[in-house]
């Protein structure tokens, strides 16, 4: 039922017996392990660095038709193993089956507009100052890239950055979260099966502050792209400088939410409620700080307490399982962190506050209210399953409040006056803002933060923009 876990090094995988020892993965909603994972060692990486730069030199001027075709034929494969791909993602992750589901199309749809728009990667010519001459604008893929992803969305993160590097003509080597590495692992598979050339995508696992070294600090590697937390982009982000390479870096988010007291009361409970426990808050987007005008608040805590009594906590692979345990003990440690911070700053728990069950990584989905706004769940991205409620009167103090982080991912607000909506738009300091909507992750839109949720975008023409230079050609005749 689960992957066969193999590093993927120049059109070979490799597993166990080629090399290193690696680590155990576990199922996070029962602790079990379910497969050993390989290592790559200095050796394997040192492979993979010269194959990408191998490859990088006839990818690079591939036609973006066959590129395209690849692409096109990698995410059909995936398709057709729908299924199987979401067990995978499910026995790892343990996110629930449907939200697999939800994933995976996500991350096949990437593929495919990743696959047209690598068709439409245009120049441009500029009529020069000096006679008889052109200036002709290029976009030319950057070079081999390195790429790091995390265990929240083990098919959606490598997706992004593999199909947008390889439509943009770079090669790419991935390293992905030890603690998810099925997902990655298939959609190498997928793209071997559809014909890509040996070293234009690869996979490693290993320890994840040696590998990312020795990549970003190699000289073939032209550009890196990363996903996690922000110490650890920022860490990156030092490495990147020695070699003055490009870096995208979509970091944490703390995503406010603003549900002011004209808004579509019964739609704003029925998205937020959804979208605050999916993946178990495990989403760098995820509803995180919520600010709900005064006439509604108590109200609002009140419905979202009920919502979050009744979802049902289980194992993803079961039909019935409304959410499922956190990725990992280090989840679970940290949100009883922000649950004793809560009562020693005099918050109510209106429902969860505590872990459940003696196996797997499972907690309670949890409300909060009264905090004040020096406590860590108004200060710190939670990651996790925790809503903490506060009240607000004027729409000043209420973006006032929003703004109130260092991180500027993604926020939402829930109102039907034109006014209010055009004042957040223009003062509310994220990189995405969804009014009355969550919808701010899709194939063909630019996704990205500001502040310390990084810089650049996945996603749309932006997306594929991040792995393109532009080169000026200055012709005279
Ligand atoms: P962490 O800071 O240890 O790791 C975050 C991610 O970075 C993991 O995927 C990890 O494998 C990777 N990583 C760690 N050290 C690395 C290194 N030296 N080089 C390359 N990659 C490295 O934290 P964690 O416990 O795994 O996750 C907790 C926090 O990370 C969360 O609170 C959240 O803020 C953040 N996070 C964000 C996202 C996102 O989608 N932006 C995803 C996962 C985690």
């Amino acid at each position: 039922m689960y992957a066969n876990l193999e590093l993927y090094i120049d059109g070979r995988f490799v597993g166990k017996d080629a090399a290193r020892a690696g680590e155990a993965v576990t199922d996070p909603a029962t602790g079990q392990t379910i497969a050993e994972l390989p290592h790559a060692g200095e050796v394997e990486v040192d492979e993979a660095l010269a194959a990408s730069k191998r490859a990088f030199a006839s990818w690079s001027i591939a036609s973006p038709l066959e590129r395209s075709s690849i692409l096109r034929k990698a995410a059909q494969i995936m398709r057709d193993r729908l299924d199987h791909l979401c067990n995978v993602m499910t026995l790892e992750q343990g996110k629930p089956l449907v939200e697999a589901r939800s994933e995976w199309t996500h991350a096949i749809e990437i593929f495919e507009w990743c696959a047209e728009e690598g068709r439409r990667v245009y120049g441009r010519t500029i009529r020069s100052r000096f006679p008889s001459t052109e200036h002709i604008v290029m976009q030319v893929p950057v070079g081999p890239c390195a790429v790091f992803t995390p265990w929240n969305f083990p098919a959606l993160c490598p997706a992004r950055k593999i199909s947008a590097a390889l439509a943009a003509g770079c090669t790419v080597i991935v390293r992905a979260s030890s603690e998810t590495p099925g997902c990655a692992v298939e959609i190498m598979r997928a793209l071997h099966e559809a014909g890509l050339p040996a070293g234009c995508a690869q996979l490693l696992f290993g320890p994840a502050s040696q590998l990312s070294e020795q990549l970003i600090l190699a000289p073939e590697i032209a550009k890196i792209s990363f996903t996690g937390s922000t110490p650890i982009g920022k860490h990156l982000m030092g490495l990147a400088a020695k070699g003055a390479k490009r870096t995208t870096m979509e970091l944490g988010g703390n995503a406010p939410v603003l549900v002011f007291g004209d808004c579509d009361y019964d739609a704003a409970i029925a998205t937020l409620s959804g979208a605050k426990f999916r993946n178990a808050g495990q989403v760098c987007v995820s509803p995180a700080r919520f600010f709900v005008h005064e006439s509604l608040a108590e109200r609002f805590a009140r419905d979202m307490a009920d919502y979050a009594a009744g979802l049902r906590l289980g194992s993803g692979l079961e039909a019935d399982t409304g959410m499922g345990p956190l990725a990992n003990a280090r989840r679970v440690d940290a949100m009883e962190e922000f649950i004793a911070d809560a009562h020693a700053k005099g918050g109510t728990v209106l429902t969860g506050g505590k872990r459940e069950g003696n196996a797997g990584h499972f907690f309670r989905p949890t409300v909060v209210s009264g905090l004040p706004t020096d406590a860590m769940l108004f200060r710190d991205e939670c990651f996790g399953p925790i809503l903490p409620v506060m009240p607000f009167s004027t729409l000043d103090e209420a973006i006032e409040l929003a703004n109130n982080v260092d991180a500027g991912l993604a926020g939402y607000a829930f109102t039907r006056d034109l006014g209010t909506a055009r004042q957040l738009m223009n003062r509310i300091e994220t990189g995405m803002l969804g009014i009355n909507t969550m919808a701010v992750s899709t194939p063909e839109a630019p996704f990205g933060g500001v502040g310390e949720s990084g810089h650049g975008s996945e996603g749309g023409t932006e997306g594929l923009q991040a792995y393109l230079d532009t080169k000026l050609v200055s012709l005279a005749s």
